[in-house]
């Protein structure tokens, strides 16, 4: 698939616009600030229902405007699709697919396929364990259907029973707390065997990138909660889960919050031999990171079918003419979005110059 056409109204910096784009690589360069980051934004919020830097959707809105509004026309195996989002300050967000309202984000998953590249990539590297959970749950989203409402089922219910602690702290029977478990262990198997299943995916992938890359051998080490070294086995999950929230239980009531559960995994990424993220030097967490973005987009364009669309974000300057070229090697055939300062050493198809929010196809 591919962006055609792309419309923004008071969206960040950008002026009201109608921007037209190429199916290959499409390079937009300016000055520092000037709205480069914002156009991409803007796709990816058509993508993900959110904004890729943790804004808030009123932040994305003009300074001094009350609403922002984008379009964008994908096409896909000669036809057309149209994604609108729009937003008015202290109403609810609208999102339309072919002019229908869609009732959830998830719902909007799947419909415009991207895989983001940003130098904020490295945090999942280095930063602690949530970081790395909430970027496993946004690419297993948007490739398993029920996995997002899995989830929030299972963080409703875990909101439930953290309350429920209290309460028994309080002197109220601890009977209830049954029912609470068997609904927290339905939930919370599933999203582990999924996550098992999709990390051993990222696995086979990050292995043979960083391989072909730099000569490194790389491991993903799940580190889920039931113990289990493969935990594919829903039932297994299940019993498992279920006996760790049964021991827990006075840590859980010393700590009035559940100690275990899929709200509290992680994974390693091993690179040869040695945890990356606390071993590896800047420059290896890097090529990890790209490495992993890799694997997502290969897993995504197997698990639909689909070619997803590339957005590349200030990454370029990042990289060593190696891994530019590596990189750019395999991009080839797929619509591109690259963000730069310059417009010198990138080869691209189309180029548009961004100054001011405004964007100049030359
Ligand atoms: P860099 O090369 O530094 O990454 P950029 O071109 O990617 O720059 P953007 O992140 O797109 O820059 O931001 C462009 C400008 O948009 C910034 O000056 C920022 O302050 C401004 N901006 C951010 N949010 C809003 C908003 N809600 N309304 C208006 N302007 C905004
Ligand atoms: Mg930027």
């Amino acid at each position: 698939m591919y962006v055609k056409e792309l419309f923004v109204d008071n969206f960040r910096n950008l002026q009201k616009q109608k921007i037209e784009f190429c199916e290959g690589i499409n390079i937009f360069y300016g000055l520092n600030a000037q709205g480069k980051s914002n156009l991409l934004e803007s796709i990816r919020l058509l993508s993900m229902g959110r904004s890729f830097r943790g804004s808030k959707t009123t932040e994305l809105i003009k300074f001094g405007e009350d609403y922002f509004y984008v379009k964008a026309i994908i096409c896909q195996e000669n036809n057309d699709k149209k994604i609108e989002f729009g937003y008015k300050r202290n109403e609810n967000k609208v999102i339309k697919v072919n002019g229908n309202k869609i009732k959830s984000t998830s719902e909007l998953l799947g419909q415009l396929l991207t895989v983001i590249f940003s130098p904020e990539d490295l945090n999942i590297i280095k930063e602690g364990p949530s970081h790395r959970r909430k970027y496993l749950d946004s690419c297993i989203s948007v490739v398993e259907k029920n996995y997002l409402y899995n989830l929030m089922q299972y963080n409703k219910i875990l909101i439930n029973r953290n309350k429920l602690l209290k309460t028994i702290k309080e002197g109220k029977s601890r009977s209830i707390l049954e029912v609470f478990d068997d609904q927290l262990v339905e939930y919370g198997a599933k999203i582990i065997v999924v996550r098992q299943s999709y990390l051993k995916n990222v696995e086979i992938n990050i292995k043979k990138f960083l391989l072909e890359i730099s000569n490194e051998t790389a491991e993903i080490v799940y580190l889920n909660s039931v113990g289990l070294k493969d935990a594919s086995d829903e039932e297994i999950v299940k019993k498992r889960l279920k006996e760790k929230l049964l021991k827990n239980i006075d840590l859980d009531l010393k700590y009035l919050t559940t100690q275990v559960g899929p709200h509290r995994e992680d994974f390693k990424i091993i690179i040869n031999g040695y945890d990356s993220r606390v071993y590896s030097s800047q420059g290896q967490q890097r090529t990890v990171a790209l490495c992993l973005k890799l694997s997502e987009f290969e897993i995504l364009k197997k698990e639909t079918g689909e070619k997803p669309i590339l957005l590349l974000d200030d990454v370029m300057s990042e990289l060593d003419e190696n891994r530019k070229k590596y990189i750019l090697e395999r991009l080839q055939g797929f619509q591109t979005f690259i963000t730069h300062t310059t417009k010198r050493d990138l080869k691209g198809d189309c180029y548009f110059k961004i100054s001011n929010g405004v964007v100049i196809k030359e």
